[in-house]
């Protein structure tokens, strides 16, 4: 049997176990998904214990150890994870530990479910966190016509473009919102998680054809409804992205790719 686990501090409330245990009955693999919260002072003992046991395969990493997974994985790592600095999957090959951020992958896979392509479109990322950092360069990979970004704090926003540096992606201000007339908006902040709006214009929406929230929940986000309200004619929150970007995690460790639809529908809060 194959080891896997979710590492984080809270950990309770993870759908990683049942995501994968459901992944695994589709692919045939007999899996043990565990959830194990590590001490803050801990985590790095933590994954070393657990990847001692030789059927360990890989693990994933949750708040707020991401940044410390990077530091596991540093010399082996995919290119999103090293423009995050955070790694939410980890993989043991020959013994040693490969690092990867597959929040990008899983929202290409959720937004191209979605809308079919993403080619020759403008999208804009609102927020500069982490999730950010991580989901940029995929989303250049799909021959977007632009990439915008605009964050609370500016600062943070140019420091991504900086970063990635592609003539494609551009920091915009809260200014600049409605003169980009993206295609695809994608609120990237965690403003849904305590009911705010992040940085916005009610005018921006007028050519959007789908505005998507990372944050999930039952009900429409605020973002979403403010979005529809204001002329979004589709909207979408992140619980597809949150399942695509498990998929990619257990192709990673499998090398097999779940069929997702079915573990959508029924996992959805
Ligand atoms: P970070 O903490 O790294 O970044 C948070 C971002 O949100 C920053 O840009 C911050 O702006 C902005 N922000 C926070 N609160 C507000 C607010 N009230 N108004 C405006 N902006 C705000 O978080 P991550 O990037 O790691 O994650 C962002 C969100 O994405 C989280 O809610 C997370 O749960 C979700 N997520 C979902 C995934 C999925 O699979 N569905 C995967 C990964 C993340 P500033 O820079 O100005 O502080």
């Amino acid at each position: 049997m194959k080891k896997f686990a979710v590492f984080g501090n809270p950990i309770s409330q993870s759908l990683s176990p049942a995501i994968h245990h459901m992944f695994a009955d589709l692919t045939g693999e007999t899996i043990q998904y565990e959830k194990i919260e590590a001490p803050i002072e801990g985590f790095e003992d933590t994954v070393t214990n657990f990847f001692a046991d030789e059927r360990a395969v890989g693990c994933n990493v949750t708040v707020p150890f991401k940044e410390r997974a990077f530091k596991l994985s540093e010399a082996n790592c995919n290119e999103e994870a090293a423009t995050a600095k955070a790694v939410n999957t980890l993989h043991k090959v020959n013994g040693c530990l490969n690092g990867y951020t597959t929040d990008g992958m899983g929202l290409v896979a959720d937004l191209l479910s979605t809308t079919g392509s993403l080619s020759g479109k403008r999208i804009l990322l609102i927020g500069a966190g982490g999730a950010t950092r991580g989901v940029a360069g995929p989303l250049l990979r799909e021959n977007p016509e632009s990439l915008f970004i605009a964050n609370r704090t500016f600062a943070k926003a140019q420091a991504i473009v900086s970063d990635i540096a592609n003539p494609k992606f551009e920091a915009i201000t809260a200014d600049e919102l409605v003169s980009v007339e993206a295609h695809i908006i994608i609120n990237c902040t965690s403003a849904s998680l305590t009911g705010d709006l992040p940085v916005v214009s009610e005018s921006m929406f007028g050519k959007c054809e789908l505005a998507y929230d990372m944050v999930y929940s039952s009900q429409p986000t605020r973002f979403m409804q403010y979005a529809a309200e204001k002329g979004a004619a589709a909207t979408r929150d992140g619980f597809g992205m949150l399942v695509e970007q498990a998929a990619a995690a257990f192709t990673i460790w499998t090398g097999k790719t779940p069929e997702t639809a079915g573990v959508i529908q029924k996992l959805r809060p």
